[in-house]
């Protein structure tokens, strides 16, 4: 995440500002910009394009701050949610809120490392759509399916995602985590299915993904993780099938590059990033593997637990490897085409 500063008074922002903590000045995120940037009395601000833009019209209910050409228009990150908690389930909405924050820090990555995002109006069959579904008065099952990503809104709950994280002998589980992990499954279907050449590299690195995924999940169920599978996967969840293992480690891959840009922005860390370098073996050892010891350390030091309880074997390195080089194969087939990452706000 990059470093925002208020443009008024030079106070340090997070992401999730809706004003300024140390001034009162009201914000707005501009993600054509990429900057949270400063409203006037009336509530806009005058883009670099000379657009007069507003806050989205979720901002009470969900905290979107991102900016829209009109009074009552949703941003990109709202309308990619295609059902939310009705409007009498307080307590999902409660929750609601909380996810949508996680989604817009995913939207706001995505955009960082250039993967392209298409959604359901542009792409009907497979484009990118969320359900955030309460889980109060009825089962949900988190998933994907043809870009349609499911989410459980009890899982931002931290006592409910505590107890199934234990149940499931996760080392780790976090609302962010599960965003990240599906659109894992979203982006292999429009990057790497799409292209017979990325098939084939992609079944010779995490496995044949024909394979029965009725019969893995029961595998998996029955008998846990096979003998010694540490040396081949990121974790447990991966091993079930190679969509969960390409899921799982672009899941990973986003947890190190947005915690390397963040550590790299506020100095807390030295060497390549994600944006430097076409070697994210590199990365890894250089910056990360160092950054995430120290950061492992500082939590205990306060008594928390391991920021990143994971290892990274060379075979998991390569994975991560063929996901980094999905980017630089997106920005050539970008640069071919000339289109643009996204060029207005929304
Ligand atoms: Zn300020
Ligand atoms: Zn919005
Ligand atoms: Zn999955």
């Amino acid at each position: 995440m990059q470093r925002f500063t208020c443009t008024v008074c030079i106070s340090p922002l997070f992401f999730e500002n809706s004003r300024c903590l140390a001034c009162g000045t009201q914000l707005g995120f501009h993600r054509g910009e990429r900057s949270i940037t400063a409203l006037d009395d009336d509530g806009r601000y005058v883009d670099r394009a000379g657009q007069s833009l507003v806050r989205c019209v979720n901002l009470t209910l969900s905290g979107c701050t991102w900016l829209v050409r009109e009074e009552g228009d949703e941003c990109f990150s709202c309308t990619l949610t295609r059902t939310r908690p009705d409007d009498h389930d307080t307590t999902g909405l409660a929750q609601f809120l909380d996810a949508e924050r996680s989604k817009r820090h995913l939207i706001y990555e995505l955009d960082t490392l250039g993967l392209p995002i298409e959604d359901r109006i542009r792409n009907p069959e497979r484009g990118l759509a969320f359900d955030l579904l309460s889980s109060v008065e009825e089962k949900v099952v988190i998933g994907h399916q043809n870009g349609l990503i499911t989410i459980d809104l009890a899982e931002t709950v931290d006592s409910h995602r505590e107890k199934m994280r234990a149940k499931l002998d996760e080392p780790y589980r976090t609302m962010l985590g599960h965003f990240r992990h599906e659109t894992g499954h979203y982006v292999e279907g429009t990057l790497v299915f799409s292209d017979p050449e990325m098939t084939e590299r992609a079944r010779a690195i995490f496995g044949d993904d024909r394979d029965s995924y009725q019969d893995a999940l029961k595998r998996h169920y029955d008998q846990g993780p096979p003998e010694g599978w540490e040396k081949n996967h990121i974790s447990q969840y991966a091993t079930m099938h190679p969509y969960e293992d390409f899921a799982e480690t672009f899941a990973h891959y986003l947890h190190i590059c947005d915690t390397v840009d963040t550590a790299l922005q506020y100095g807390l860390a030295g060497g390549p990033g994600p944006a430097t370098t076409a070697d994210f073996g590199e990365v890894v050892r250089e910056t990360w593997i160092p950054l995430s010891v120290a950061l492992n350390q500082v939590n205990r030091s306060m008594g928390a637990n391991d920021l990143y309880p994971f290892v990274l074997p060379p075979a998991v390195i390569a994975k991560l490897e063929f996901v980094h080089r999905l980017r630089a194969g997106t920005a050539r087939a970008q640069s071919r085409t000339s289109t643009t990452g996204p060029s207005a706000a929304g």
